[in-house]
């Protein structure tokens, strides 16, 4: 099996990037059908449209209508046919980053991915997460390639919501350390191949940045300043995360992630959030050193990532209730199995209870 690193064909990160977004389109594309929501595109979508003034690249726009699923796809790709669209942007949130990269793929064209928010690392994936209609998932669709461009514009995204970037932060937090333990059991990533030293690299970089400068650039952006604190936090959470997720892999703290899901109230949780806890609970699987674990704890703490269940929305704690997130975090399917040693129900039960203990521990409550 080949060592591979996935990673989009070009990063680009900047204040006020947006705006030239129509510069870089005309490499990619003649037309291009651009997928944005009507909210967004009141914000944005003026200054996103001169900027493809007197290019080689004209433009659709088209709103997205709420979810990823194959209904919505579908009409778009049969957008991309009647216009003649060779070029899908899409800007927004995931759901509009992922419902793009499907109909690019569906369609053979490039596809540009402009995310307004840093809350997670899919941006740059080959992989898009597919709904039904009513919002449940689907499955996973696979994708031949990453996209072609990521382009960040670190002033946009400096105007979101803090909870959402502080978000992305939890979901970085966990790359280090699953792609740390992939390598040690020499699993296999996200890309379908073992891990390159590069991935590797890019995963340990992106635990350093958010230990020197997550607590810098959460204070910043909670002062509406974007510094180069949070211009180092948005990289480390979309490139950095992005491909060391995907070629350094998945292991505990995603499943244990992916266990919370059965439980209906931790639903108003975002996604980084979860990960962050999963992320203690796979240390605390791991018995990582007991310095270690304080340090990781009081930067959650710092930047304000739960480290209770209480904070994960999980009101009155039962054995019952932890069982099962337990045993959904062990499915046969999901990257548990990616640990190097034998996880079972009760061990991840044991360590997201001990988890939650320490977190109110180091809170002081
Ligand atoms: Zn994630």
């Amino acid at each position: 099996m080949a060592n591979i690193l996935n990673s989009p064909g070009r990063y680009v990160q900047g204040a006020g990037e947006l705006s030239k977004l129509g510069k870089y389109a005309e490499g990619y594309g003649k037309k291009a059908l651009v997928l944005i929501s009507r909210s967004g595109y009141k914000r944005i979508g003026g200054s996103v449209g001169a900027g493809f003034v007197k290019t080689g690249c004209s433009t659709v726009f088209d709103y997205f209508n709420g979810e990823c699923c194959k209904s919505e796809i579908n009409r778009l790709t049969a957008v991309m046919e009647k216009e003649g669209c060779d070029l899908v942007i899409g800007i927004g949130g995931g759901k509009i980053l992922d419902t793009a990269k499907a109909a690019a793929y569906y369609r053979h064209t490039p596809v540009v991915i402009c995310p307004t928010i840093a809350s997670t690392d899919a941006p740059c994936s080959a992989l898009s997460v597919i709904y039904t209609e009513n919002g449940v998932f689907e499955e996973y669709l696979f994708l031949p390639s990453n996209p072609d461009m990521v382009l960040m514009d670190t002033e946009v995204i400096s105007k979101s919501p803090v909870r959402l970037t502080v978000s992305g932060m939890g979901d970085a937090l966990a790359t280090y350390f699953e792609a740390r333990a992939v390598l040690a059991k020499d699993g296999l990533t996200c890309a379908g191949g073992h891990g390159t030293l590069a991935a590797h690299a890019l995963a340990e970089l992106c635990f350093d940045t958010l230990m020197e400068e997550g607590v810098k650039a959460k204070l910043a952006l909670e002062a509406g300043a974007c510094t180069p604190a949070v211009e180092k936090i948005i990289e480390a959470n979309t490139l950095l995360s992005g491909i060391g997720f995907e070629s350094g892999g998945l292991a505990g703290a995603h499943a244990i992630h992916n266990g919370f899901t059965v439980l209906e109230e931790c639903h108003s949780m975002y996604h980084g959030e979860k990960v962050a806890f999963g992320t203690i609970a796979q240390l605390v699987l791991e018995n990582m050193p007991a310095d270690e674990l304080e340090d990781i704890i009081g930067f959650c703490i710092d930047v304000g990532l739960p480290v209770t269940l209480k904070e994960l929305g999980v009101e009155e704690v039962t054995k019952e209730k932890i069982m099962a997130v337990a045993v959904a975090a062990c499915a046969e399917n999901d990257t548990l199995h990616n640990m190097p040693f034998e996880v079972t129900p009760e061990k991840v039960c044991a360590a997201i209870l001990a988890a939650d203990a320490y977190g109110k521990y180091f809170k002081g409550i």
